[in-house]
């Protein structure tokens, strides 16, 4: 038995009704933005319950827009997780402004009891991430923000489809980005992204950003970029996102038996660590991760038994040569820091079974010769 990590084979391997749709598009020669693109907006701002979705080429470039879109620049500050994935951060610098690195909790997610100390005068905007299609208490985060007047928005890349009582990640803030990545929830062969608002001044300011600026072919508004979705991978996002509700139940039933495999286990408890689930909170899980003693030895001892286990990442954001400008050093976050020593990413995607949870459960046990 082999478990995978990566399932897109399997998800992509019935494409017929894509490549018919494919066939339409190549005959209208509608190549940019056009039906498809405006098709795929609708249906995914009603997904999210957000007022507009704006189709965009990635998530990196979905970020790029939102913080753009409200003000970020040379100057600013912008508070963020240390333990996204690179383009979180690379968003802000892009813009010229500073990221402001904020420790996480035991779920891995930014830790609100800490945003306030970061905050300056210089401070534009909270920068939260849904990581690994989890989600900080956004409601508590957006308290703390608008005491200090200060924008949200929100990596929710891997939260597509993630919920706090039933609101979608990315509808909190002022912005919401999405990835549709080939390994998120929503995904696409290639990539892909959105923004979300609800505000029709942002909306419509993204929305001509995104497209050079352009009101019209003969007149611009603002000097704007190329940030358009591809047709092709809006034909596939529309066809992934009837899918979606189905793999996102499957997932959250995997995970929530390995779950209980690993908290049923007394003797494992010790040596494993299931981040708690909060009641209300739906999961995508994007990644599924496990604080575990002897990481590295157990994802070699997991890789050589056919078990596709990973890492996210072992070298948090303020520790990479790329921060060194900023001045942090080891020992600025601790939780952070000690959870990349300790974090492994299993597969948990819709494609699995019961046997393959059973098998990379008993492969746990086995390592930590700990069986109950
Ligand atoms: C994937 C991801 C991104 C970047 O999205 P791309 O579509 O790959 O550009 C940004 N932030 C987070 C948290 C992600 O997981």
């Amino acid at each position: 038995m082999r478990v995978e990590y990566n399932y897109l084979p399997e998800q992509f391997a019935n494409s017929e009704e894509i490549i018919e749709e494919w066939r339409l598009l190549i005959q209208s020669g509608d190549f940019t933005l056009g039906q498809w693109v405006l098709e795929i907006e609708g249906l995914f701002a009603k997904y999210v319950g957000a007022k507009h979705a704006i189709a965009v080429n990635n998530g990196t470039d979905a970020l790029l827009l939102a913080l753009k879109a409200i003000g970020v620049g040379p100057g600013q500050e912008v508070i963020t997780p240390c333990n996204s994935f690179y383009a979180t951060t690379g968003a802000i610098v892009a813009l010229g402004a500073k990221p402001v690195f904020c420790d996480v909790d035991s779920r891995y997610q930014i830790d609100l009891d800490r945003v306030e100390e970061l905050i300056s005068g210089e401070t534009r905007c909270i920068l939260p991430v849904h990581w690994a299609g989890a989600s900080p208490d956004m409601n508590r985060l957006v308290e703390i923000a608008d005491k200090y007047s200060l924008y949200v928005v929100e990596d929710a890349c891997m939260g597509i489809g993630s919920t706090i009582n039933g609101k979608s990640a990315g509808t909190f803030g002022k912005v919401g980005a999405y990835s549709l990545h080939p390994l998120k929830s929503l995904n696409v062969m290639g990539d892909g992204g959105f923004v979300t608002t609800s505000d029709d001044n942002y909306e419509s300011w993204m929305r001509t950003y995104r497209n050079h600026g352009m009101v019209d072919r003969d007149h611009i508004r603002m000097f704007g970029l190329n940030h358009r979705m591809q047709p092709l991978q809006a034909i596939v996002a529309k066809h992934q996102l009837r899918l979606l509700p189905d793999f996102l139940q499957r997932r959250r039933s995997h995970a929530k038996y390995f779950d209980s495999l690993l908290l049923n286990n007394e003797f494992l408890r010790d040596s494993v660590l299931v981040p708690e689930r909060f009641e209300g909170y739906l999961e995508t899980f994007s990644l599924y991760m496990l604080l575990v003693d002897r990481r590295d030895e157990l994802v070699e001892y997991l890789n050589g038994h056919d078990i596709d286990a990973r890492i996210h990442y072992p070298i948090p954001l303020h520790l990479q040569e790329a921060s060194n400008y900023l001045g942090y050093k080891r020992g600025d976050f601790p939780v952070a820091e000690e959870q990349a020593d300790k974090l492994i990413t299993l597969p948990m995607h819709q494609y699995l079974d019961k046997a393959k949870l059973d098998f990379m459960y008993e492969h746990l046990v086995n390592f930590f010769g700990l069986h109950d």
